[in-house]
């Protein structure tokens, strides 16, 4: 699965800003956090439109994701309210004629931030504030969409972006999985360890026997053998290792 994340302006375009803060420089740090914890995910190739503080152009940053044939498209920005402090909350927008997939996609990314940093869901939304579509949405091939995370002339929403900023890069990360019917597996989960402790014991070979055969739900950190599914082979090689 290929993600291919966007983080919003750059280089001369600011973006929005407020107290010296720069829309480009918390989406690009967002972004960059959000690579690295999908980039831990099997099965998942992550890509930016930029790495850093550089401004391509919004045809660039679609065409990029549509040679490369990536399999969705989010664009990271924070929003602005016309008058400081009067708004708050997270928003997604798909584009105008999105069908009932995209759109889906894009509701579950935002409801895991919103989960997170229990900001207002301001709902998923169709094209763009004042005209028709954004470029990053209608100009890419794949399921798309552009996350406006927290008002950037909020200072709650602010605090919230700087306090909650791992957790926040991690429900995105979560959602995109989440959204294509994938689960994200803790990259600081122990291998193994199925009931998620965080030591490996005979208890958790005898879990990862029961989801081998199908009796209690499936949890990959049981997936000790990293194959992809869970066999009586993970449950001996846990039992293997709680020994130890
Ligand atoms: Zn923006």
């Amino acid at each position: 699965m290929k993600i291919f994340i966007d983080p919003g302006h750059g280089g001369s375009s600011v973006g929005a800003s407020y107290k010296g803060r720069k829309e480009q420089d918390d989406t690009l740090r967002l972004a960059l956090k959000v690579k690295e914890l999908l980039g831990t995910q099997k099965g998942v190739e992550v890509r930016l439109s930029r790495e850093t503080d550089t401004n391509p152009s919004i045809t660039k940053r679609c065409s990029q994701a549509n040679k490369w044939g990536a399999n969705y498209f989010l664009s990271i920005h924070r929003n602005a309210a016309n008058k400081a402090g009067s708004a708050s909350g997270n928003e997604i927008w798909v584009v105008r004629k999105a069908n009932e997939k995209t759109q889906y996609k894009a509701s579950v990314i935002l409801a895991s931030l919103c989960k997170t940093d229990s900001l207002k869901n301001r709902g998923v939304k169709l094209g763009a504030p004042s005209y028709d579509n954004f470029g990053v949405n209608s100009g890419t091939t794949m399921a798309s969409a552009l996350l406006e995370v927290g008002f950037i002339n909020n200072e709650k929403d602010n605090r919230v972006f700087d306090e909650k900023f791992d957790e926040i890069a991690l429900a995105i990360a979560k959602g995109i999985m989440e959204a294509h019917s994938k689960e994200f597996v803790s990259p600081e989960a122990v291998r193994g360890d199925a009931d998620g402790d965080g030591k490996l014991t005979e208890k958790d070979a005898l879990l990862a026997l029961k989801m081998a055969v199908g009796h209690e739900k499936k949890d990959m950190s049981a997936d000790v053998n990293n194959d992809g599914k869970i066999t009586p082979e993970d449950a001996a090689e846990i039992l293997k290792k709680s020994a130890k």
